[in-house]
């Protein structure tokens, strides 16, 4: 656990949280600003900064935890369809423990914003060489 951990503080019952799920590994409660209501977030118990630090026992957990949350937002929300979010780095993660959104969409909800302006359309010789970019990274051919 981190002291100053904000997700650590609900993990350990130290900070108010609206708990949604909860299992030996993971924690689930709702967003304190939400986009929609629903939106929930997941979270390990134990102090995980980011998915560079997830290991693959705890990352089982989490998607299983994941899959069961959104079940429950679909079915307690009715959405028109679920986002699955989950950011590392600043600024685009705000709380340095791993934490994944599960987020309820609805058709003209206002967040297609997220969309980048324009996607590209490399060509596939780019796409082969950015694979075998990160295949070598992985120790891969
Ligand atoms: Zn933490």
């Amino acid at each position: 656990m981190s002291e100053e951990c904000i997700f650590c503080q609900i993990v350990a019952g130290e900070a108010e949280a609206s708990v949604a799920y909860e299992d030996e590994a993971t924690l689930a409660f709702m967003d304190l600003r939400q986009f929609q209501a629903g939106h929930t977030l997941i979270v390990p118990k134990r102090h995980v900064r980011d998915i560079y630090e997830l290991d693959k026992k705890t990352g089982s957990a989490l998607m299983a935890a994941i899959s069961r949350v959104a079940e429950g937002v679909r079915e307690a929300v009715r959405p028109h369809g679920i986002t699955i979010w989950q950011s590392n780095g600043a600024p685009w993660q705000e709380v340095f423990h791993l934490h994944f959104h599960v987020l309820p969409r609805w058709r003209e909800d206002g967040l297609l914003r997220f969309r980048p302006p324009r996607r590209k359309r490399p060509a596939r010789s780019d796409l082969d060489d950015q694979a075998v970019r990160i295949r070598a990274a992985l120790g891969g051919d």
